[in-house]
């Protein structure tokens, strides 16, 4: 439940400086990567590295997850002190289903990631899943034109779910396949996360699907 969770009333009342400490003294540094359902960490902690200067943060929703990645991303910035590595990543406990737009601001992030999120198999559950058209309206709300939503899954009836609703949805566009490959970022998608490795030893398929946040029509 979330009747412990705190979250701020507007994202202009959240102070970000305990999460990145090297970032305090510089108001204007916004997170620009937001991976949604975390879990271990391991796509944060693959771009951390390749995106030196970009604020990224973990969500996920359970106690103990967020606690072991807090551990290692401590871990990291020990073991990299003198190169001030991984000062850039953090990971916040939350339910990004309910306060996302609590704490990011319009048109603050470049990417957002869902990687295998949770199926929710049942037809009465499928309200439970992180993509929907409501949900799809704050994540829009939150991407910069020009920003990019990626998804992938190992459950072809999910990914088909999600690129329904994203198809659906007047502020997505769809990357050609071919244009993703060209992303730098597609591979660690594909096989960073812990999930991912997990799939990949089963020899599972990944389903992928990338989506850019495209001009309001009617704005
Ligand atoms: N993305 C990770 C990976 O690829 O290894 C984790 C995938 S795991 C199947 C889905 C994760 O989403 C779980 O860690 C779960 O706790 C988290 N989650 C589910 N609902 C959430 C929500 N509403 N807000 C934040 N995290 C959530």
């Amino acid at each position: 439940s979330d009747h412990n969770l705190d979250y701020p009333a507007h994202p202009s009342d959240m102070d970000w400086s305990s999460h990145y400490p090297e970032y305090a003294h510089d108001k204007t540094k916004k997170i620009e990567f937001a991976d949604i359902g975390c879990g271990y960490g391991g796509l944060m902690i693959a771009l951390a590295p390749l995106f030196p200067d970009t604020l990224m943060m973990g969500m996920e929703i359970r106690v103990k997850v967020q606690d072991y990645v807090y551990q290692r991303i401590k871990a990291l910035r020990d073991t990299h002190a003198d190169t001030k590595g991984y000062q850039n990543v953090s990971i916040m406990r939350m339910n990004a289903m309910k306060f996302l737009p609590n704490f990011f601001e319009k048109a603050q992030l470049s990417k957002i990631f869902f990687l295998f999120p949770d199926p929710h198999f049942k037809q009465r559950k499928h309200k439970a899943r992180i993509i929907s058209p409501t949900l799809l309206a704050e994540y829009a709300y939150a991407l910069k034109v020009g920003g990019i939503l990626y998804t992938i899954t190992d459950v072809k009836d999910l990914h088909l779910w999600m690129v329904k609703h994203l198809d659906g949805h007047p502020l997505f566009e769809r990357i050609p396949d071919d244009e993703c490959e060209q992303d730098p970022v597609v591979e660690h998608v594909r096989t960073a996360t812990e999930e991912g490795k997990k799939v990949a030893r089963n020899q599972g398929d990944k389903f992928l699907a990338c989506y850019r946040r495209i001009e309001d029509p009617l704005a």
